[in-house]
């Protein structure tokens, strides 16, 4: 068993984190696998690596110790690019310029039952499907057209989900994809990947065998196992856990600076407080 945690280094790590991690850390433990730190700082303007620092810090002062070295998207971004380009030759990825305004006015009055936004944003419709990798330029992002190549549902992958909610085998569907997620982004102008096709790469590379995440993630398994299936790639299992709230319901945010390991642990408090904290 091989099992990463992947925090974006955009802030301090919350409760929230901490679970994710306490509980995937505990998974891998308890099975003799391994457990590795991924700092997902695909996104360049945000990433911060004095966030990075301090989520190494307060890992290890929860206790949680990793197999191997750190690995960092912003290391790896020439593979994503050669994964890129050889999915493109399967002709399905196509240079887009549409802003989120161009998209929400391409929508048309929303219908009934049918969702606007997919676990990528504003469902797209495809208004450039009709352009050509070939022709892209350098202020376009990339998407993967799914009208192209969904197939009958004898040819497309599922995946297994041992988390409480949803747990089960999951049939990806060309319907689903085509009317819940939409045309996917790849890549955008000044990042060498989205996270779906970066995350995607990442956890093959590293042969992880369980993806332990929040459910907020959930839908975005049916993407993610698409585009493996369509890179070849191997399908981990999926377990998605419950999300860590605060009094009002609401899941916990970055910006959440009250719930901050950080200041727990300068409020005096263990490691054994915080899992007690979140139910561990
Ligand atoms: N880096 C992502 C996040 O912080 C998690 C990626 C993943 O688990 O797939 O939400």
């Amino acid at each position: 068993m091989i099992i990463r945690f992947a925090p974006s280094p955009t802030g301090p790590l919350h409760l929230g984190h901490a679970y994710s991690a306490l509980l995937a850390h505990d998974m891998a433990r308890a099975q003799g696998g391994k457990f590795l730190l991924r700092i997902d700082d695909l996104d360049q303007s945000r990433a911060r690596p004095e966030w990075e620092d301090l989520i190494l810090e307060d890992l290890h002062w929860l206790g949680i110790r990793w197999d191997g070295p750190v690995r960092r998207q912003s290391d790896h971004f020439e593979s994503y690019q050669a994964a890129l380009t050889g999915l493109a030759k399967l002709g399905a990825v196509y240079p887009c310029r549409c802003s989120r305004a161009d998209i929400a006015a391409a929508a048309n009055a929303p219908q009934e039952g049918v969702p606007d936004f997919g676990p990528d944003g504003r469902i797209y419709l495809g208004t450039c499907r009709a352009r050509t990798f070939e022709d892209r330029t350098p202020n376009d992002a990339l998407r993967y057209d799914l009208s192209k190549t969904v197939g009958p549902p004898s040819r497309m992958p599922a995946f297994t989900e041992t988390g409480p909610t949803h747990a089960g085998i999951h049939d990806v569907t060309a319907k689903h994809l085509l009317t819940r997620v939409g045309d996917p982004v790849l890549a955008r102008p000044a990042m060498a990947a989205s996270y779906h096709f970066a995350v995607i790469l990442d956890d093959a590379e590293t042969r992880v065998t369980d993806v332990i995440r929040g459910e907020d993630l959930f839908e975005a398994t049916y993407l993610q196992r698409f585009l493996q299936w369509e890179l070849g790639l191997p399908a981990p299992t999926y377990h998605h856990h419950r999300l860590i709230r605060d009094e009002n319901g609401k899941r916990l945010a970055k910006r959440d600076d009250a719930r901050a390991i950080l200041k727990y642990r300068a409020d005096g408090e263990s490691p054994a407080d915080i899992r007690s904290r979140v139910g561990l």
